[in-house]
């Protein structure tokens, strides 16, 4: 499988991104969305909405409720937003699967890996990452599973926003460029081993699971 890498320079790029996406997928297509807090994922929603149609302003986030379904004038979105799942349990009463097969609907997950094995395996998964200010790194993943399909969008993408289409695989952990020579592996160069080396110095990496008692300081 291969990965599309696209930059997006504002608030508005990532949500003509959205636009075009609306009429690149099929029915039933399924856009999985992963980033942090503020990375853009529902302003690719919105993006998403306008595209079908459906007045950008009816899509909210964060919701307080885990899924909402907007008609637009010949399709659906159903907007889901799974920060608030702690486990599959939390999604009882509601059937995410049904709402996103009903005919002519267009789904959208953000944190979707929070489904855990509920998160639809058949999707096209969106990776978003904040870079400097307002640029954004864009991951695009088809996992369609359709050759064709995949191939038809990341051409799509790459005329309309000059994205790049790269083999998938392990990435830099600093600046996310593929690992060039296996000697600083899985970091891309040098200065990124060393850019890591630095962040451990400066204590930047902090534990953020509870520790286990054998790693607790003696008191
Ligand atoms: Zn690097």
């Amino acid at each position: 499988m291969s990965v599309v890498v696209l930059i997006t320079r504002s608030a508005e790029e990532t949500e003509s991104l959205g636009a075009s996406l609306a009429s690149l997928v099929r029915d039933g297509d399924v856009i999985l969305l992963e980033g942090d807090l503020g990375a853009g994922k529902t302003c690719l929603v919105r993006g998403l909405a306008v595209g079908l149609g459906i007045p950008a302003e009816s899509v909210s986030s964060p919701s307080f409720v885990i899924a909402q379904r907007y008609d637009g004038p010949s399709r659906s979105l159903v907007h889901a937003d799974a920060y608030r799942v702690d486990g599959p349990d939390r999604l009882a009463g509601i059937d995410l699967d049904e709402m996103l097969g009903e005919p002519r609907t267009v789904g959208a997950i953000e944190w979707a890996s929070r489904l855990g094995d509920r998160r639809p395996a058949r999707s096209i998964e969106c990776r978003i990452r904040s870079e400097d200010g307002d640029r954004r790194r864009l991951e695009i993943r088809d996992r369609r599973g359709d050759a064709r399909e995949a191939a038809r969008l990341a051409d799509a993408l790459r005329t309309l926003f000059g994205a790049a289409v790269e083999p998938d695989g392990p990435t830099c952990p600093i600046c996310r460029a593929r690992p060039s020579a296996p000697a600083t592996t899985p970091f891309c160069s040098e200065r990124c081993r060393l850019a890591d080396l630095s962040r451990w110095m400066r204590g930047a990496y902090l534990i953020s699971r509870p520790l286990e008692p054998e790693e607790e300081p003696l008191n």
